[in-house]
């Protein structure tokens, strides 16, 4: 989507701090960090959110966890959280489906 935030910057005409990259995902450095390790997966193929996820498109979503789990295995992270906000009431600012991978802090159950 050309006015997709997110889309821009697998296009690479806004720059990440990249930290893992294949032919289904993006994985960069959140630019406004809320624990010690913050960053963000993405699927290359722009869906809105978790609410547009079907069975034409989650296969990407399965990917994504898978390297989660090898990211944060190969960084040591042994306790992290991942989150995807839907919606703006839950915080969703960035309209392409994006799990945040936090760490490297205490957190709080429930969230806020
Ligand atoms: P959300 O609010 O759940 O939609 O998450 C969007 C996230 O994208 C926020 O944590 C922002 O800090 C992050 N973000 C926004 N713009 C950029 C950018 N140019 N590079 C990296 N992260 C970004
Ligand atoms: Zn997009």
């Amino acid at each position: 989507m050309s006015d997709c935030l997110f889309c821009k910057i697998i296009a690479g005409e806004i720059p990440s701090d990249k930290v893992y990259e294949d032919d289904l995902c993006l994985a960069f450095n959140d630019i406004d960090p809320k624990a010690p390790t913050h960053f963000l997966v993405i699927p290359k193929a722009h869906i809105s959110s978790v609410s547009a996820i079907s069975a034409e498109n989650s296969a990407v979503v399965a990917h994504i966890f898978e390297v989660i789990a090898n990211l944060t295995r190969e960084q040591g992270l042994e306790s992290y959280r991942v989150v995807s906000n839907i919606g703006e009431q839950a915080g969703q600012s960035v309209f392409h489906l994006h799990f945040h991978v936090l760490s490297g802090r205490d957190m709080t159950w429930p969230p806020g």
